[in-house]
């Protein structure tokens, strides 16, 4: 604590992300990202935009990257809001289409970072404990007007768990709730989930996010963005004016355009993906560990025999890195993001001799 820190400031519990380590040579495999480079064609628009331009501004409103992402997803450029990252469009859906005065819903199990932005931005919130098996249970978000919400959210696949929901079953959802925003994160969708992207031409209430951290291999480039009806996507636009009108720059934009134009590449690295993390999950199996089915670029798994703090260090030790969080009902699972066919027989190998030691 500061004197100098406003009231704000002294009553936040930031996010803490995974560890960047700063050592090389590690198998990481505690953030989600992907293994594969990003496209080679967004690496080459982002040297090309490297240039005496830089001294000037970018598109406030990123219209050629708005205009991609759009052409790829059967869109209107008003239908689509890009930001920093999808962590900050995030940001502003919670500032702008979820603060009310009833409190919003999201899994007791669920990307740690929702709790965060309702503190920085004073939103009440209820959480809803997901099925045994970790399934979101569809009839929670179903409420009757006596006990509406302000608004619902959630990932798809949900995450650290990498269950998914189908499309209908998202839908039923966005259709009990006409008169509240539902805003479903599909930051791992691209890994085996049925995007709910084809729903908003009939439902304004639905914003979908997407990032092109994980599927299109650019966390370091932080581009994210949402789709929905025009109105909803209005409302981020007046967020994102009131605080920063340029959160993407010019490489940014570049890159983000080209890497939503290469589906080959993408496709590509997605099906690699999803065939590793089938071997692994098998593989994690024979081990002894239950492994909760994933339709996302990571498993969340624990093994009966083994306590899952000391796993984490044992890998360590081996200098392979995964997730590991200290919260009620998954303390003892780690989550694991899928990384290539020589990581993961790395990762099992580390894994063969823990469990016989
Ligand atoms: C990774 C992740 C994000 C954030 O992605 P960025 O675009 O890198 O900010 C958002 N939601 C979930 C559930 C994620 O796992």
């Amino acid at each position: 604590m500061s004197r100098f820190w406003s009231n704000v400031t002294q009553g936040l519990t930031p996010y803490v992300p995974g560890e960047q380590p700063k050592l090389a040579n590690l198998i990481k495999l505690n953030t989600n990202e992907n293994p594969y480079g990003p496209s080679p064609m967004a690496i080459d628009a982002i040297h090309a935009a490297t240039d005496e331009s830089l001294r000037l501004y970018p598109d406030p409103n990123a219209d050629r990257l708005k205009d991609a992402i759009a052409t790829r997803h059967e869109l209107e450029r008003r239908q689509v809001f890009v930001g920093n990252g999808s962590d900050e469009v995030l940001a502003h859906a919670f500032l702008g289409l979820l603060k009310h005065p009833q409190p919003i819903l999201f899994p007791d199990i669920t990307y740690s970072f929702y709790p965060v932005y309702c503190g920085l931005y004073e939103i009440a919130y209820e959480t809803v404990p997901l099925a045994d098996d970790f399934s979101i249970r569809v009839a929670d978000y179903v409420r009757t007007n006596a006990n509406a919400c302000g608004g619902i959210i959630f990932p798809n696949p949900n995450a650290p768990t990498g269950k998914a929901l189908t499309r209908s079953e998202v839908e039923q959802i966005v259709a009990a709730n006409p008169d509240t925003v539902v805003v479903i994160d599909e930051a791992y969708i691209d890994f085996g989930g049925e995007s709910a992207i084809p729903l908003i031409a009939r439902y304004p209430n639905l914003l979908v996010v997407h990032t092109l951290s994980k599927s299109r291999s650019l966390a370091g480039l932080r581009v994210g963005f949402a789709v929905g009806s025009a109105e909803l996507i209005d409302g981020l636009e007046r967020v994102k004016n009131s605080f920063n009108s340029y959160p993407l720059d010019r490489l940014a934009i570049a890159g983000a355009v080209a890497a939503m134009e290469d589906e080959a590449h993408f496709e590509q690295t997605c099906a690699a993906v999803i065939a590793t993390r089938e071997r692994l999950v098998e593989q994690l199996r024979e081990l002894g560990f239950e492994v909760i089915p994933s339709a996302a670029n990571f498993v969340l798994a624990r093994h009966p025999q083994h306590d899952a703090e000391k796993s984490v260090l044992a890998l360590r030790r081996q200098g392979i890195i995964v997730r590991h969080f200290k919260l009620p009902r998954i303390d003892q699972h780690l989550r694991i993001t899928v990384g290539t066919d020589e990581q993961c027989a790395a990762l099992i190998a580390a894994l063969r001799e823990i469990i016989s030691a």
